[in-house]
């Protein structure tokens, strides 16, 4: 058995940004993820535009890791939505010139990011599924982990759960909640042809006010709860077949097309979540929140900031265990925002940091924690933000 003060369970942006705040702290960190690349959905999933860190109006909120990683992810140059447009001329050109946002390479950020972790001392354990948990006095003791070498156990101090997907919050019988509307199939693939490298976007769940340029239609009525192992093969096949279709279409007038990569993950965007001890609301949009551990932006409308409050990330039902990124506490209708990446390396953030100062959620004195976000760059309230 090996022993971790932190264990972060799923190496996605939510997972990578605990994994690096936690070990910033001085902790000995391990993060497990079942592929063999980081960044979950946003490499492997092929979805490849990290959303706006800005209100739409020229207004940054979203800072720290969610910047640091966004930065990560343009080091060797965008890919589209070049992010020094943002400022330009707004409200006036495409959606994505107002907004600070990028498309990026999925597999460049990927390598850059698994480095950046090594670099911070983080022990990365690839292949590697957590499949269980036990738990005395209201506590996760122990984690069980399969992998090439069989089932391993280890022992740990405080559990981040950046599954996407609540896996360790279920497994130890926290409450859950789970996305009642179920998901939309995907298909996003990515293509070559003459002109170059593109992303396509097959299957989106709604055609936002303000994202015209989005014109795909829904590609079966059925809706994925995303958390059952039969549903998500057959979900997964669908989703291939869908891509072969659009593929075999598209070369009709694209005779060059060439399907280059086909996502790894099922693309699912909410399934369950913690029922944290604070459930944010769509509606609470500017509101101040005296734990808030940073602010997200409303990556489908310009406008609406929400300052995250700390008791979206856990419940003190299981003391040392915090969630990130996909998982967050919200209102059903809020979740389709705060699920999207910038969101998750804001809650990733503040829950690895949140991990390195207590084994008790519940308890942490939240001034501090925010003092410590501070220093490392985050703006915690919406009234700080230079106007
Ligand atoms: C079709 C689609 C389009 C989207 N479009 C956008 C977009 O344009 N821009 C945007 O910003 N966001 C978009 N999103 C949402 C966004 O990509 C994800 O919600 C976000 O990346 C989730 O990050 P995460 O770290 O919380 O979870 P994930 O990315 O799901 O990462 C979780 C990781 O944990 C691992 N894992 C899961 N369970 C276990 C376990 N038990 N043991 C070990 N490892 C485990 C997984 O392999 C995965 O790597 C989209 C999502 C979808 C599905």
């Amino acid at each position: 058995m090996k022993n971790y003060d932190i264990a972060v369970c799923g190496g996605g942006f939510a997972g990578i940004s605990a994994a690096l705040a936690a070990a910033r702290e001085g902790k000995k960190v391990i993060l497990f993820e079942k592929q063999y690349i980081l960044g979950g959905l946003g490499t492997a999933g092929l979805v490849t535009i990290y959303l706006p860190l800005c209100d739409g109006f020229g207004h940054q909120v979203s800072f720290g890791i969610a910047e640091e990683l966004f930065k990560l992810s343009i080091t060797y140059g965008a890919e589209d939505r070049y992010p020094e447009n943002w400022l330009d001329n707004i409200g006036t050109k495409t959606e994505a010139d107002k907004r600070y946002e990028v498309q990026y390479n999925a597999q460049v950020f990927a390598i850059l990011a698994e480095k950046l972790l090594l670099e911070n001392g983080v022990d990365i354990l690839y292949g590697s599924y957590v499949v269980d948990i036990s738990t005395e006095n209201n506590r996760i003791t122990k984690l069980f982990v399969e992998n090439k070498s069989g089932r391993n156990t280890f022992s740990v101090g405080a559990v981040v759960d950046a599954t996407g997907d609540c896996d360790i919050a279920h497994f130890a019988d926290a409450p859950t909640a789970l996305f009642e509307q179920g998901n939309a199939l995907a298909a996003w693939y990515y293509y070559t042809n003459p002109d170059g490298y593109h992303l396509q976007m097959v299957g989106v769940l709604e055609i936002p006010e303000e994202r015209s340029g989005n014109k795909e239609k829904l590609l079966t009525n059925r809706r994925f709860t995303g958390i059952d192992g039969k549903e998500l093969s057959e979900q997964v096949c669908l989703s291939h077949q869908s891509t072969l279709e659009h593929w075999l279409k598209k070369r009709e007038t694209d005779k060059n097309a060439v399907i280059s990569t086909i996502a790894t993950i099922p693309q699912n965007r909410m399934t369950r979540k913690i029922v944290g001890e604070y459930e944010l609301s769509d509606t609470e949009m500017h509101t101040y929140f005296e734990d808030s551990i940073g602010m997200v932006a409303n990556w489908k409308k310009r406008g609406p900031v929400y300052e995250v409050p700390f008791r979206t990330l856990y419940n003190k039902e299981i003391k040392n265990l915090i969630v990130a990124g996909r998982c967050t506490s919200v209102n059903e209708a809020l979740w389709d925002v705060m699920r999207v990446i910038p969101c998750c390396a804001v809650t990733g953030q503040a829950a690895g940091t949140a991990a390195a100062m207590t084994d008790d959620f519940s308890t942490l004195d939240v001034s501090k924690l925010q003092e410590k976000l501070r220093n490392n760059g985050v703006v915690i309230h919406e009234k700080d933000i230079l106007k």
